[in-house]
């Protein structure tokens, strides 16, 4: 028996409902808000998430699924939505015609970690993008889309965290405390900060073994080291999430994994999830658009992960369990050969009709219409038709009655 590859999952009938309502929900939500959906390709140059990523993260160390194809070119399959929506509005030119434009895409996205509750190799994220606004409301918009969205698909222990990464100007400053810092405690650290705290020490804020975390415990703030620009940048995000009535904590150490993102950066975490505690994450990405070959352009996104928030959507999964409105029960071939042309039919007017293809006595047909959930079955046999009529049995009350053909269809709309 072959398997599925370790990390990769199916999504089976019975959970799929569920992720198609979460996507339903959040497709009308971001209409409402003015998003246009984006389609990217699952593939890019290896280079575009090496370059807008950046090399000392996590993802491009040691998660990408890296490969060279057949001619030798090393293509990736997509750890992360934003670098190629960049590279799409780049190429495409989308901001000749208008620079603002705010896209969302819903997809797969692979990465080589260990697998374990929450966090598959292959998984789903819901992102949104705003590109060319620099105002701090573009985030709030963001953040208050985030909570929506929760609120809607009943997701109640979720908590905006937030923080700002400054920018170009006023990051240095901070980096060179923070050197000096780990410089003190680099004992402390795992190997992967040790190397890291040279090249790209704020990296070590966002590492997740335990003893890098309290080894951090006293760590300078990045807050303490804003230039005025972003720190009035920021002081607008609170401002305005208050005024919006959004309920937020500061965290000085959320910093993002991703070397392009500037200023605001956030997190929802939740507390339903255990260790995978992130069920979104985003912010300011001012940088990036440029590094990447296009105009200096500010962007803010954010990233849903769709596998955690399937697991802690409450959203009652029988509501959308798909039963048919009616199980045709033919006795004989010809029958079967008549009723078909009628599931044909119905089908196109919208009747949900399931049917026996194969030849099958009358009790197993009523046994599988039990089974599929069918409130009504409609029996169809030689008498009935010889009369002009068939026979539909309520499947809750138990009560038949004979029908003309002519009628057959308003019945059971009538009834269903
Ligand atoms: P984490 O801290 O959990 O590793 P991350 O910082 O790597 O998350 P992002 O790159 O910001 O995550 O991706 C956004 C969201 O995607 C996360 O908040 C999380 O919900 C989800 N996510 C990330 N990696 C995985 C994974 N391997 N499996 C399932 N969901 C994931
Ligand atoms: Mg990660």
């Amino acid at each position: 028996m072959i398997q599925l590859i370790k990390g990769f999952k199916d999504i089976l009938p019975g959970e799929v409902e569920l992720w198609q309502e979460i996507e339903k929900t959040a497709r009308a939500l971001f209409e409402d808000f003015g998003f246009k959906e984006i389609r990217i390709p699952i593939m890019e140059r290896t280079e575009l998430f090496a370059k807008s990523i950046g090399e000392d993260t996590d993802i491009v160390e040691k998660e990408m699924y890296t490969f060279p194809d057949r001619k030798g070119e090393l293509i990736t399959l997509r750890p992360e939505a934003t670098a190629s929506v960049c590279r799409s509005y780049i190429q495409h030119k989308l901001y000749a015609k208008d620079p603002v434009r705010k896209f969302y895409t819903i997809g797969p996205m692979f990465r080589r970690e260990r697998p374990q509750k929450g966090r598959y190799r292959q998984f789903y994220q819901i992102n949104a993008e705003i590109i060319g606004v620099d105002s701090p409301l573009a985030d709030v918009e963001l953040i208050f889309i985030l909570l929506t969205l929760f609120s809607r698909l009943s997701v109640s222990d979720v908590a905006a965290h937030i923080n700002s990464l400054g920018c170009p100007e006023c990051r240095p400053e901070f980096k060179t405390a923070l050197s000096g810092f780990l410089t003190s405690s680099s004992g402390n650290l795992c190997s992967d900060c040790v190397r890291r705290k040279d090249r790209n020490p704020l990296r070590v804020l966002d590492c997740k073994v335990p003893a890098c975390r309290t080894a951090m415990t006293g760590a300078p703030s990045i807050l303490d080291h804003l230039c005025p620009a972003c720190n009035e940048h920021f002081e607008i995000v609170k401002g305005a999430l208050k005024a919006i009535n959004v309920p937020f904590t500061v965290d000085k150490k959320l910093v993002r994994g991703l070397d392009y993102y500037t200023r605001t950066t956030f997190e929802i975490q939740t507390g339903e999830l255990g260790a995978q505690n992130a069920v979104a994450g985003g912010g300011r990405y001012d940088g990036l658009i440029k590094a990447l070959g296009g105009p200096d352009t500010p962007a803010t996104g954010f990233a849903i992960g769709f596998d955690r928030l399937a697991e802690i959507a409450d959203l009652n999964r029988t509501d959308f369990a798909q039963t048919p409105d009616i199980y045709i029960a033919a006795l004989g071939e010809k029958n079967r050969s008549l009723v078909f042309e009628w599931k044909c039919a119905w089908g196109l007017e919208g009747i949900k009709a399931d049917m026996e293809f194969g030849d099958k006595s009358l009790k197993s047909q009523m046994k599988r219409a039990h089974r599929l959930g069918a409130k009504q079955v409609l029996i169809v046999g030689d008498n009935e038709i010889k009369q002009g009529a068939v026979i539909l049995r309520d499947m809750t009350t138990k009560v038949q009655m004979s029908i003309p053909i002519e009628d057959v269809v308003e019945k059971i709309i009538e009834r269903s």
